[in-house]
């Protein structure tokens, strides 16, 4: 019965969701696409509204979340291999994004006030087998 919603991602911007989306629906899954435009708007408020939100009909729910268990996880380069851990050799690589100290708490914040879009961060990527960060 085509009734209920299950939410089975969350995305920050818009293009992540959009690729999901579109291999979802490859699949015949219909997909629904929560808060897109708001964040499409104004993309600094993503975390504020909760992300936006890929939900699909409840009957195909547990169809969705195994194809999203076979799309890879983890990040490439620009040639499309896998990123090496340079500490322990591990594929097991993520791209990380955050804001660290109060220094660039701060400055997201005004940047925020001031409308301004391109916000100060700092990029670097997450082994998931040896639990370091590091940056390329
Ligand atoms: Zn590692």
């Amino acid at each position: 019965m085509k009734n209920t919603f299950s939410k089975i991602a969350v995305f920050t911007y818009s293009s992540e969701a959009q690729i999901i989306k579109s291999r979802l629906e490859a699949e015949g899954i219909e997909v629904f696409l929560f808060d897109q435009f708001t964040v499409d708007t104004d993309p600094l408020v993503s975390n504020a509204i909760g992300g936006i939100k890929l939900k699909v009909w409840a009957e195909d729910e547990e169809r969705a979340l195994k194809i999203l268990e076979t799309i890879s996880e983890y990040s490439l380069d620009d040639q499309g291999l896998e990123i090496d851990c340079p500490i322990c050799g591990s594929s097991r690589v993520e791209f990380y994004k955050d804001v660290r100290d109060l220094k660039s708490f701060f400055v997201y914040i005004s940047s925020f006030f001031r409308k301004k879009s391109t916000v100060p961060r700092r990029y670097e990527y997450h082994c998931n087998y040896c639990k370091q960060n590091f940056d390329l």
